[in-house]
């Protein structure tokens, strides 16, 4: 590794490998990922990119309404704008670069209807597509000279120096050092791993945000989080699979512990009405039936099509012993996907010089109070371009001098963190902000995560990615809690 380069971007999901293609040869690039490349939540995207490749039968200006309503018109209208009419050009750069989407015999891309969308706008590989997109972005970056690829390479500190910044990193390869770089890409996803269950994927423990926070840049809106409703009810695993909104969209029915359709009394648009109504359908009929055992069905439908069209959730279900051609699949709401993040411009600039930030970890905006299905990878796509762009042009009138010497080892031992912390962390979230909130049980769980984030600061534990991640949890947790209890306060 080098002691310094232009750019840091430190995430390998869509939002990190996308930035760094942009960069041309002249501009160095380190590009990190804290475990391997492919673990991230875009790797597990299933459903797919939502974006207006369709003028005849599909308009922006639908786009734009769609993702609006579902954002209860809490959304930033500017960035929403920005990302309905750019984003069909990053899609098609996707298949330009050669990711494998679904084709209609005439060559033209399949389109897909999920939730809350009125047309049909959703291109996708089977139900992989996340896999697909990342599997050859990371292909592409690999041919990249001037872009150096790191895995399991932990940032664990970001500092802020004259004319850029120093990142602690912590790396396999090469044990700890501290690099630099003039600019950063925050790319590191989102925060699922502070609930007890969540489809986010282990690396989504808010890191990046964490080092944004105590940088002193505004984060907005992080206690804005989705959850899905449809997470594939198993037993004791964290991670929960996600049966994806498609599944639904091709016509599954939900259906509670008596097997009857339910989510009409709630909504007229039934099965089909965003994700947080459909949660919250979930949890009141729970309540109603006095059960949390739910139901998706999609065994009327031909099980060619349905092999055909969801080979992954096919598989991963009869792995759990459910053919899901022939049986009801159980599922329950968990957390999905973080609306609100790192606050950031139209250019994806922090409120931090040289700090960009891109992907879940950033709040754009575009989601306003709950994202619409299939607008996440759009949305990392066409702001990390942006990012990335927005450098290139600064760069050209920026004087950065060469960093010369700067310290390039950090003191990393201390006393082991004791367990339970995360643990912790994760039951206080799951009991007072899911689904329902209990706003009554937030106060005592706020300040619970405040001495376990003093501990956590003060306590000269040994830098670890244990560490990193309990303290970026904490922090995750206190600045949500704080966010409700102000809100509670003023209404
Ligand atoms: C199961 C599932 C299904 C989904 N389906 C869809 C869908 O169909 N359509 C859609 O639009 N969206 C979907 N989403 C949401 C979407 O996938 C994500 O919001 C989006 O991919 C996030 O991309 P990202 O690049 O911001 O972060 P990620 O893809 O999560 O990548 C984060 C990266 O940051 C790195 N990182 C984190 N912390 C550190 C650190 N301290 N040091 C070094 N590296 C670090 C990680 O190693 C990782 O490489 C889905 C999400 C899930 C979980």
């Amino acid at each position: 590794m080098n002691r310094e380069y232009d750019v840091l971007i430190a995430g390998t999901g869509a939002a990190g490998l996308y930035a760094a293609l942009r960069f041309p040869e002249n501009v160095s690039v380190l590009l990190i990922s804290k475990r391997e490349l492919s673990l991230s939540n875009s790797s597990l995207a299933q459903g797919g990119v939502a974006a207006v490749l369709d003028t005849i039968n599909d308009d922006y200006q639908l786009h734009i309404q769609d993702t609006l309503t579902a954002g209860k018109n809490k959304n930033n209208l500017a960035a929403v704008e920005v990302l309905v009419k750019e984003g069909p050009s990053d899609v098609l750069k996707l298949k330009e670069l050669g990711v494998d989407f679904d084709l209609l015999e005439n060559g033209e891309m399949q389109k897909t209807l999920e939730a809350g969308h009125s047309r049909h706008r959703i291109v996708h590989h089977k139900d992989s597509t996340g896999r697909a997109i990342t599997e050859k972005l990371i292909e592409t970056v690999k041919s990249r000279p001037n872009i150096d690829i790191y895995e399991n390479t932990l940032l664990y500190k970001l500092e802020k120096c004259e004319n850029g910044f120093l990142a602690g990193l912590l790396t396999e390869s090469e044990g700890s050092c501290v690099t630099a770089a003039h600019y950063c890409i925050l790319a590191s996803g989102g925060i699922g791993r502070v609930y007890q269950y969540t489809t986010n994927s282990a690396i989504a423990t808010g890191d990046g945000i964490t080092f944004a926070h105590m940088l002193g840049a505004d984060i907005k809106h992080l206690s804005w989080i989705q959850f899905h409703p449809t997470a594939f009810a198993a037993e004791n695993d964290r991670e929960r699979f996600l049966i994806s909104e498609a599944v639904r969209g091709e016509g599954a029915y939900l259906l509670n512990c008596e097997g009857k359709r339910f989510a009409h009394k709630y909504d007229e648009r039934g099965e089909l009405a965003p994700r947080d109504v459909v949660s919250n359908a979930i949890m009141l009929e729970s309540i109603a039936t006095n059960s949390e055992k739910f139901y998706l069905d999609i065994t009327h439908k031909d099980p060619e099509f349905i092999r055909e069209r969801f080979p992954m959730i096919y598989k991963k279900c009869l792995e759990e012993n459910i053919d899901i051609t022939k049986d009801h699949i159980p599922v329950f709401p968990c957390q999905h996907y973080l609306m609100g993040g790192i606050d950031v411009d139209l250019n994806a600039r922090t409120t931090v010089d040289r700090l960009y930030a891109a992907g879940e970890c950033s709040h754009t905006g575009v989601h306003g109070a709950n994202r619409l299905a299939s607008n996440s990878l759009l949305e990392a796509l066409v702001f990390s371009r942006r990012a990335a762009d927005d450098i290139l042009k600064r760069m050209q009138t920026d004087n950065n001098q060469p960093f010369g010497d700067h310290r390039t080892e950090d003191e990393l031992s201390g006393r082991q963190l004791p367990h339970g912390y995360r643990t912790e962390i994760r039951r206080l979230m799951q009991e007072c902000h899911f689904v329902i909130k209990k706003p009554e049980a937030v106060p005592a769980n706020l300040e619970r995560a405040k001495e376990i984030l003093r501990d956590l600061t003060e306590g000269g534990y040994e830098i670890n990615r244990d560490f990193v991640e309990a303290r970026s949890l904490a922090t995750v947790a206190v600045i949500v809690l704080e966010e409700v209890m102000k809100e509670n306060d003023t209404e």
